[in-house]
Parts: C-alpha cells; structure tokens; sequence
C-alpha cells in the first residue's frame, strides 16, 4: 500500500473515530483530507469511506445518528441530514 493510501486510510479512522466522539465538525475535517490527498495523489477512495461520507457536505454519516438508512428496490438509500441522498446495490 502506498504511503497515501496508509495516510487515507488513517485519515478515514479518525473521521469515523470523531464521528463515534460526536465532533461533525472534527469529522469533516478529516473527511475533506483524506479527499484531498487522494486527489492530489490520483487515488480513488475506499469503498468503506465513500459508503460512509456524504458527497454534499462531507459529512461522516453514522446512520440514526446523522444519517437515514432504507431499502428500496433492492438498493439501500442512505440519506445525510444535509439532505443529499446516496444509493447502492444491496449487496454490492
Ligand atoms: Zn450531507
């Protein structure tokens, strides 16, 4: 694993550890990073991390905390409190 994906990977741990902490705004500074580097390194980013951070607001969603999860279609539906919704195949 290249040192960038080490640096995104670490950077997704402390999003979701801010997140489980309460601190969004903690969270989204380490989401915004992690994006950031992959970027610049021409990275694409974890599954885990796209599953789990809103594209709109950068969000790290914690599904009943600041998230809505529901299946429809055989697709879950994840919606952010910002309003923005993601969906993915079941069981993809
Ligand atoms: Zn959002």
């Amino acid at each position: 694993m290249s040192v960038a994906a080490e640096r995104i990977e670490r950077l997704h741990e402390l999003a979701r550890a801010a997140a489980t902490e309460g601190d969004q705004e903690r969270a989204r500074y380490y989401v915004r990073l992690a994006r950031r580097v992959a970027e610049r390194n021409r990275l694409g980013l974890p599954r885990t991390f796209r599953r789990f951070t809103c594209d709109a607001c950068d969000a790290y969603l914690r599904p009943g905390r600041n998230a809505r999860v529901r299946l429809q279609d055989g697709h879950v539906v994840i919606t952010c409190d910002c309003g923005e919704q993601a969906r993915y195949p079941y069981d993809d």
